[in-house]
């Protein structure tokens, strides 16, 4: 059924040294994405891009092949959000045993509440 994968990009942040990466989501099954890749990208160019352009939803997971934040290797990425009352609903990396996380995009604290159910990304195309 799916062939095509439906592939997107999305943007994010080192929460350690706030440099922007982009990360690659495949849709593995409907309304469950992947992500599956990690590389370094100049936020122009990511704008450019429109990685920040459509918003998908669903559940997210890592796949085992993610090689991690390009430039602090950690596994995982959350969405800025949760029950913040300041939130941007940006995406920045993480580890899954960070607590404390605060956010690269608007140095927020955090409160992250498990799952992400929508993100904002473009196709990678
Ligand atoms: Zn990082
Ligand atoms: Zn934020």
């Amino acid at each position: 059924m799916m062939d095509n994968p439906n592939v997107v990009v999305i943007i994010a942040r080192c929460s350690q040294t706030k440099q922007s990466f982009g990360i690659r989501l495949e849709e593995k099954s409907s309304n469950c994405w992947i992500a599956d890749w990690a590389f370094p990208v100049q936020e122009l160019t990511a704008k450019k891009e429109g990685y920040d352009n459509t918003e998908i939803v669903g559940s997210f997971s890592v796949d085992t092949a993610y090689p991690g934040c390009p430039y602090c290797q950690h596994q995982s990425f959350c969405l800025c959000g949760g029950n913040s009352f300041f939130k941007c609903n940006k995406v920045g990396c993480n580890d899954d045993q960070a607590i404390d996380y605060i956010c690269p995009w608007c140095n927020n604290k955090v409160i992250i509440d498990g799952s992400i159910t929508s993100l904002r990304a473009g196709d990678d195309r």
